[in-house]
């Protein structure tokens, strides 16, 4: 799955450049247009309220395309305002990236599983109406690699010494991709990957997976076209960092069942008229005042502008990347790691290294590990042996600490 990244000459602007009204009623807006926190769940719901909210005076009549948090944020503020408005989803249910998919006798989140600060979330009052659980800070609320997050390399757990030898390290690695981003931004690889080469082979391990993990796994970015100067972007808002642990499909159930949403029903098309706009889908066209567009930069491929989007809208797009994130979710015998509830596990070339205890949400022991860009599209193409293989080449330090941990009491 993916999320927006800015690529090396996107900033910030790009973002809010391509979140700008055009002809003053349509917008495109979702997570890959919120400054504040691109890339998160209360981001793209902000945007989607945001434009909802320039639109309710002057339009009566919306199309908003997309039922994830944007489109669901739009929607419940212009029916709130009292505007006719139709959601029209792709997809037979709401959520987006965002929804939970049943597995065994749990569920998986595929895409979004953290509430970055749970105190104005939008989704908090839904969470807890629908009973589900959250796990509190298992992932620190800084960007400090190592927060509380255990590491093991080489068959050992670090110890604090050993963290914060390889802080100072990473902290080396700021300063260099700082000063290689002035005055002109270069590509995130170019400075990361020929620094992590210069490392003794087990610091790089461990250096390599705490900074993929944070920028090809928590920015989603591909470090080989990311940006160096906004290679960390704002995403944490107040509050707690709060793990979701049950079916969040069940909210946007919710949220949805109070709104006009047209399940299953792409937009294929979206077209100036003299008065508006038509949005067309398989069926039928719908005249409308005003549109707000809310699928992802890559699903915005699968739409039609007439006339095309203005060339600065298309200018951010090209700025504005498509990163990726795997997740593998695994079940065990036995939750061997507790009472960790994550860790990194770093071996070299490994597509598997950061590791949550997800078994509050599957229902029985289980992981879930993350792929930094890199690593997804032969994530994607491998069989199930194979993802094994690296699973297990990740888990054996950790086996071999907990066998340790248990021999000696
Ligand atoms: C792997 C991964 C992990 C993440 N982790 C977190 C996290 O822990 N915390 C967090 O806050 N955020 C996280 N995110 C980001 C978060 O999921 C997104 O920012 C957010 O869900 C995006 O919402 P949106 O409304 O902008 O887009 P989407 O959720 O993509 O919604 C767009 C909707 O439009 C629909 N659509 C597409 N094309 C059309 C069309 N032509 N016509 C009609 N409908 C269409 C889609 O089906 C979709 O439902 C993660 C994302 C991924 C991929």
């Amino acid at each position: 799955m993916a999320y927006s990244y800015l690529r090396v000459g996107g900033a910030p602007e790009h973002r809010h450049l391509l979140g700008t009204a055009v002809d003053n009623s349509l917008f495109i807006v979702g997570e890959a247009t919120a400054t504040s926190a691109p890339g998160t769940m209360h981001g793209a719901w902000q945007e989607g309220v945001r434009a909802a909210t320039a639109l309710a005076p002057i339009c009566g009549t919306v199309a908003v395309v997309g039922a994830g948090l944007a489109g669901l944020g739009a929607a419940s503020h212009l029916r709130a305002a009292g505007r006719a408005v139709t959601v029209y989803e792709a997809a037979s249910s709401p959520g987006g990236r965002a929804r939970s998919v049943a597995w065994r006798d749990g569920h998986v989140l595929p895409g979004a599983m953290w509430l970055h600060g749970d105190r104005d979330h939008p989704l908090t009052p839904w969470v807890h109406n629908t009973g589900i659980p959250t796990v509190v800070g298992t992932w620190g609320d800084d960007h400090d690699p190592a927060g509380n997050v255990a590491t093991f390399v080489g068959g050992r757990r670090l110890d604090a010494n050993e963290i914060e030898r390889l802080v100072a390290l990473a902290d080396e690695f700021e300063e260099q991709a700082t000063a290689a981003s002035e005055p002109g931004d270069v590509v995130l690889a170019s400075v990361l990957d020929p620094w992590l080469d210069k490392q003794t082979p087990d610091d790089r391990a461990v250096l390599s997976a705490w900074l993929l993990g944070e920028f090809e796994g928590i920015f989603a970015a591909d470090a080989r076209q990311g940006s160096t100067r906004w290679r960390r972007e704002p995403y944490v808002a107040a509050g707690e960092d709060a793990m979701l642990c049950g079916p969040t499909a069940s909210v946007f159930e919710q949220i949805a069942g109070e709104l006009p949403v047209v399940f299953d029903t792409p937009v294929r098309a979206v077209r100036r008229t003299d008065n508006g706009w038509r949005v067309d889908t398989d069926a039928a066209s719908h005249d409308v005042d005003g549109v707000i567009v809310t699928v992802s930069v890559a699903a915005l491929d699968g739409i039609r502008f007439v006339p095309a989007l203005p060339e600065s809208h298309r200018n951010a797009l090209d700025l504005i990347g498509r990163g990726r994130e795997g997740k593998v979710f695994a079940v065990f015998d036995e939750a061997f790691w507790s009472p960790l509830p994550a860790f990194v596990s770093a071996v070299d070339g490994c597509w598997l290294q950061t590791f949550v205890d997800v078994s509050v949400l599957v229902g029985e022991p289980a992981l879930c590990g993350f792929a930094p860009h890199r690593y997804v599209a032969a994530l994607e193409a491998a069989d199930d042996d194979e993802i094994q293989s690296h699973i297990a080449r990740a888990m054996e330090q950790v086996w071999a600490h907990a066998a340790a941990r248990r021999e000696h009491g």
